[in-house]
C-alpha cells in the first residue's frame, strides 16, 4: 500500500494545482531522500546536515514565504499538508522543518528589517543555513515571565546576550538563531521580552538532550555568554511576535501529528488485512474494526480542524483559538491513534521491527511543544469566555 498517494487525492479541494504539484514533489522527496535512511537516523540519533540542504533546495524551507526571498509563496494550507506528509515519513525531519519554517525563518521574515531578511532568512530558505528558535529556558517554559536570559544594549547599536536555553530544536547545529531575551520590565511589572538574531559563533552548545521520541532531532541545551546579537523588530515586542508566530506554528505541529497518526493507521490497516488468527484475517474481528473506525474518525476530525485553521490564516484572519483547537485535538488524537495501531499490531507493533513504536513515541511531543495541552485548553477557554462575556454585555 503506497500511502504517499493518499495525500494529494484526499486534499485536492483545499489546494491549487500548483500546490498539488508541489505536494507531489514533497512525497517524492520523502520516498527518495528520507525513507531509505529513517531507521539509521533514529538509531544514530542524528540527522545529517545534507537533508536540510536538500530540503531547502526542494523548497521545503520557506514554503509559505514570499517568492522574492526564494520561498515557494504557497498557502499555509499547503505548508500544513507538506508537514503532514513529512510527518508520515519521518517525524524528526518534520519537526525540524516545521520549526524552521514557522519560527526560525518565519520570525525573521515577519518582523526583521529587509537587510536582516537578506542576510539571515534567505540563506535558510535556500538550504545553505540551518535556523533555530530559542525561547524556552530552565525556569521559563509555559511561563515566559521566568525568563532569565538578559540582553544589554551596546554603544555600536548591537546587543549582548547572556543566558541559558533548553530544548532548542537544532540549537547547537543552527547557523543562525532567533533568541528571546529580557530587555527590562513592562509597566505591568512583567518581563519585557525582545527578539534577537544570534549567529552560531556566539553560541556555546552544552549537549543534545536525550529524548523519549524524536531522537534524530537535535534537541539542544545551549548557553550564551555575552553573545553578540542584533535586535529583531521592535524592542519589547518579542512576546507578542512569538504569540503571533505560534498561531502558525501550532498548525504545523497539528499537521505533523496528523501525519504521524496517518502513518500508524496505514500500518494497522495493512496488518489487519494480512494477519490471520483463528483462521481469519484479524480485520474480520469487530473489536479490530472498531479500533480502525475510531482511528479514521479522529484523524478526519484532526484534518478538518487543521484545514479550518490554515484556511483562516490564508484569509488573513486571527486563529488564536482555532490553532490551539487544531493542535490540542490533533496531538492528543495522534497519541490515541498510535496506541490503537500498536494494539492492533500487538507484539509486532510493540517490537522495534515495526515503525509504530517510534511513531507513538514521536507523537507525544505534539502534546508538549509550542505550548502544552494544558496551555492550549487555557487559550481556548479564555477565548470562548471572552466572546461569551462580550455577547452577554451586548444583550
Ligand atoms: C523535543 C522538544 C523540542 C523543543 N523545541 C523547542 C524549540 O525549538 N524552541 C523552544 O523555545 N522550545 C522548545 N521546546 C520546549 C517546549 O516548547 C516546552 O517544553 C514547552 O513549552 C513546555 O515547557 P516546560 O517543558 O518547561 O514545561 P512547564 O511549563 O514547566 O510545565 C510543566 C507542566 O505544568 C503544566 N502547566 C504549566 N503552567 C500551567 C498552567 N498555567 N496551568 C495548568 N498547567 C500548567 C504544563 O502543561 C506541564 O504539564 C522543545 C521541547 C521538546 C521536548
Amino acid at each position: 500500500m503506497d500511502t504517499s498517494t493518499l495525500i494529494t487525492g484526499q486534499f485536492d479541494d483545499y489546494i491549487t494545482e500548483r500546490e498539488r504539484s508541489f505536494l507531489d514533489k514533497v512525497s517524492a522527496f520523502c520516498r527518495t531522500e528520507i525513507d531509505p535512511h529513517t531507521a539509521r537516523w533514529e538509531e544514530e540519533e542524528r540527522l545529517p546536515r545534507e537533508i536540510f540542504e536538500k530540503a531547502g533546495q526542494n523548497g521545503l524551507v520557506g514554503i509559505a514565504m514570499p517568492e522574492k526571498y526564494g520561498g515557494q509563496g504557497l498557502s499555509l494550507t499547503a505548508f500544513a499538508l507538506a508537514i503532514r506528509e513529512l510527518g508520515k515519513h519521518d517525524p524528526a525531519v518534520a519537526l525540524d522543518l516545521a520549526a524552521q519554517n514557522t519560527l526560525g525563518v518565519g520570525h525573521i521574515v515577519a518582523f526583521a528589517s529587509e537587510d536582516q531578511i537578506q542576510r539571515y532568512a534567505v540563506p535558510q530558505i535556500t538550504g545553505e543555513w540551518i535556523g533555530a528558535w530559542a525561547l524556552t529556558e530552565p525556569n521559563a517554559g509555559s511561563d515566559t515571565n521566568g525568563m532569565e536570559t538578559v540582553a544589554t544594549p551596546k554603544d555600536d547599536g548591537n546587543w549582548e546576550i547572556t543566558g541559558h536555553k533548553m530544548f532548542i530544536t537544532q540549537g547547537r547545529t543552527a547557523d543562525v538563531l532567533v533568541v528571546m531575551a529580557t530587555t527590562g520590565t513592562t509597566p505591568k511589572r512583567r518581563k519585557e521580552i525582545s527578539a534577537f538574531i544570534v549567529e552560531k559563533s556566539q553560541v556555546e552548545g552544552i549537549r543534545k538532550i536525550p529524548t523519549y521520541g524524536m531522537r534524530a532531532s537535535e534537541t539542544s541545551e545551549i548557553r550564551l555568554n555575552n553573545a553578540k546579537a542584533e535586535l529583531l523588530g521592535e524592542r519589547g515586542r518579542g512576546q507578542a511576535q512569538a504569540l503571533e508566530l505560534l498561531d502558525k506554528g501550532r498548525i504545523g505541529v497539528a499537521a505533523m501529528a496528523a501525519g504521524i497518526a496517518q502513518a500508524s493507521l496505514d500500518i494497522a490497516l495493512r496488518f489487519s488485512l494480512e494477519r490471520h488468527q483463528f483462521g481469519r484475517q484479524i480485520a474480520d474481528f469487530q473489536s479490530i474494526q472498531n479500533k480502525l473506525a475510531d482511528c479514521a474518525m479522529e484523524l478526519d476530525a484532526a484534518d478538518m480542524l487543521i484545514l479550518k485553521a490554515a484556511a483562516m490564516q490564508d484569509r488573513g484572519m486571527k486563529t488564536i483559538k482555532e490553532s490551539a483547537v487544531a493542535k490540542l485535538y490533533s496531538s492528543e488524537a495522534a497519541t490515541r491513534i498510535c496506541n490503537r495501531a500498536m494494539q492492533i499490531c500487538a507484539g509486532r507493533g510493540y517490537s522495534r521491527d515495526m515503525a509504530i513504536e517510534r511513531f507513538l513515541r514521536d507523537a507525544k511531543i505534539c502534546e508538549i511543544g509550542e505550548g502544552t495541552s494544558e496551555i492550549q485548553r487555557i487559550v481556548i477557554s479564555r477565548n470562548i469566555l471572552k466572546e461569551a462575556k462580550a455577547a452577554l454585555e451586548a444583550e
